[in-house]
């Protein structure tokens, strides 16, 4: 079985999402933690959670991906701005804690100038931060295009920065099909020797989850745009073996393509049925 969704909005909270993820016949989904400017996040509301996981039981919904505001750089050079990541997501992984078992995923950040090393070593530093003792959220580091001064562009960058976290086993990698494409990872040619390549630089144990998107500019691009399933540079079987490998089977897959929701409704629905045929 597939199990896919896309990115929805968290307007309304919990249930509303669960519902809306239903709607376009989805198993999975993805929501902002938080307004990507930052600010607070709404109160948690504990009917709200109890009847979003009745809601998520019934229709077979899990694996959900919340993903951290944008403007969250646990790299910055500027005080203040690693103060706010650093505030954002030890409040995060507090909420997060109301759904155990999800995954929380965020960028690794942008040096800006500071240098890669400098980079990872401060990312890890806020992670060992944050994470705790006995919590139930995977955090997972995405994979990036490579776009201006991000880091977690290489395997062995998000290789690097899991060495340095202390509380590791909390920790796994979402593969974004437009950024590791972008990024120079050629996974329309060589999607096992992709990833046999993450397997050896950080396992595939590490991989929780994917981003599928399509890529509007291509390979080594280090653009970051994404595109339709059917619109990209990467042709739709390309998409397809990825859903079908047996080294991703079971992984949530989340779609970011520019689409209102009758779009992501038509992508899950195209991407179930190509799953299905032989
Ligand atoms: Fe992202
Ligand atoms: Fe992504
Ligand atoms: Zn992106």
């Amino acid at each position: 079985m597939l199990r896919i969704g896309s990115h929805i909005s968290s307007a309304g909270g919990y249930l509303a999402m669960a519902q809306r993820a239903a709607a376009l016949n989805a198993t999975t989904f993805a929501f902002f933690t938080r307004n990507p400017r930052g600010g607070s996040a709404k109160a948690i509301d504990e009917a709200d959670i109890a009847a979003f996981h009745a809601f998520c039981a019934e229709h077979d919904i899990d694996k959900i991906v919340a993903h951290a505001p944008y403007t969250l750089n646990p790299c910055a050079e500027k005080p203040n701005v690693r103060e706010f990541a650093h505030t954002v997501f030890a409040d995060d992984l507090q909420r997060m804690e109301h759904t155990p078992g999800q995954y929380y995923n965020f960028h690794p950040g942008s040096h800006v100038g500071q240098g890669t090393e400098t980079g990872i070593a401060k990312t890890a530093e806020v992670l060992n931060e944050v994470l705790f003792d006995g919590m139930r959220t995977t955090v997972l580091l995405e994979t990036m295009a490579g776009k201006g001064s991000e880091i977690g562009a290489t395997f062995e960058e998000l290789r690097e920065i899991l060495d340095r976290v202390t509380l590791e086993k909390h920790m796994g990698v979402c593969l974004d099909t437009c950024h590791v494409y972008d990024g120079g990872y050629d996974i329309v040619n060589d999607l096992d020797g992709v990833l046999t390549k993450f397997d050896s630089v950080i396992g595939l144990s590490r991989l929780k989850a994917v981003h599928l998107n399509n890529s509007m500019y291509g390979l080594s691009s280090h653009k970051d745009r994404h595109a339709k399933i059917v619109e990209g540079t990467m042709p739709l079987d390309a998409i397809v073996r990825i859903i079908r490998h047996p080294a991703l089977r079971g992984l949530p897959f989340i779609l970011e393509t520019p689409n209102d929701d009758a779009g992501y409704a038509a992508e899950i629905a195209l991407l179930r049925d190509l799953f299905e045929k032989e």
